[in-house]
């Protein structure tokens, strides 16, 4: 094929994935039943489905376009799982396509699951909780600065005015984990950060109960220097959190940071549930494809010790710059 005939079937392509959201499966009733993520234990702890909910949600169908209850809806809130109440979308992302479907140009991290559909060509997406099918993911149509359209069934959702609200009138804080080398440069970094609460420097990830800086320095406790981030979630996400950690060190450095070698130099990320472990395989994975050999440990979040007083806050006391971290553009 020329590259006018490539150019022409792209552009085919690409239109006919702007018109079509579950396109051929549309019906369903061709479509068997996919159970394989949903047993029937499964299926008593979710809320119950209507016929049509059952259509779209566990047989893959799609629901009539500009006839769903949200997709020219616009309040504030987040959109949850019809299945299983997960949260999944934020109305800040939801924006009118025109194609009669909700459509969104990026998902709560973690909380969307993105499969090749069964037609080989398009990319299907599922709550990642529950497994639901919600409609497909089309990138490069230019519709938004992200490029990017999830494209999704009303019926498939459910709406939360509250969550939102609850969320920024309570100042309900989480929290993130991260090593990355010498904990006053990585401090250092995070505190600039609109949306991060407190950041204390500490140790965690080895097997002694409140180390010293001296002992973990000599490296026989197993600790990583890090930083427990407590941040506020409706102001910055943890993937925003993430991104920076990778930027503001060297991630394929193995057990060293610049200057300072031993395992309590190591990067790591310490999650504290599925959906952070999610977002960090997925910007290493992002990483990798980039060829960073990124060796970055993903392990679950253990004990976290605060380091002592004099490494609180140590650039700010000493009008210091970090000296092994400087940030470094590297998601592009
Ligand atoms: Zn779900």
């Amino acid at each position: 094929m020329n590259a006018y005939g490539f150019f022409l079937g792209a552009l085919v392509g690409a239109m006919a994935a702007i018109i079509s959201c579950t396109g051929p499966d549309q019906g369903g009733a061709a479509n068997p039943p996919a159970l394989s993520d949903l047993t029937r234990e499964d299926s008593m702890r979710y809320n119950t489905l209507t016929p049509e909910e059952e259509r779209v949600i566990v047989g893959k169908g799609t629901e009539m376009p500009f006839t769903g209850r949200y997709y020219d809806y616009k309040e504030d809130g987040t959109y949850v799982c019809k299945r299983c109440d997960a949260e999944l979308f934020r109305s800040d992302d939801k924006f009118d396509s025109g194609t009669g479907w909700p459509s969104f140009d990026d998902a709560i991290p973690g909380a969307v699951r993105s499969v090749t559909d069964a037609d080989g060509r398009r990319t299907e997406i599922l709550c990642a909780n529950c497994g639901a099918h919600l409609g497909h993911v089309f990138l490069n149509e230019g519709f938004t600065g992200k490029n990017t359209r999830y494209c999704v069934n009303s019926v498939s959702l459910d709406f939360d005015k509250k969550k939102e609200a609850d969320r920024s009138a309570t100042g309900k804080t989480e929290k993130a984990v991260f090593a990355g080398g010498c904990f006053w440069g990585v401090e250092y970094h995070f505190q600039k950060l609109d949306g991060v609460k407190a950041v204390i420097s500490g140790y965690t990830g080895g097997n002694k109960a409140n180390p010293t800086y001296r002992e973990v320095s000599a490296g026989g406790t197993g600790h990583a220097e890090a930083v427990e981030v407590e941040y506020d979630p409706s102001a910055v996400s943890y993937e925003t959190l993430a991104r920076l950690f990778f930027e503001i060190h060297d991630p394929t450095q193995l057990n060293r940071q610049g200057p300072d070698m031993g395992t309590q130099y190591r990067s790591a990320v310490f999650y504290a549930d599925e959906q952070q472990k999610a977002v960090a395989e997925k910007l290493i994975a992002r990483l990798r494809e980039k060829g960073y050999d990124v060796v970055t440990q993903v392990e679950p979040a253990g004990e976290f010790y605060p380091a002592e007083d004099y490494h609180q806050d140590y650039y700010d006391k000493t009008g210091h710059q970090p000296y092994c971290h400087v940030y470094q553009k590297r998601f592009g």
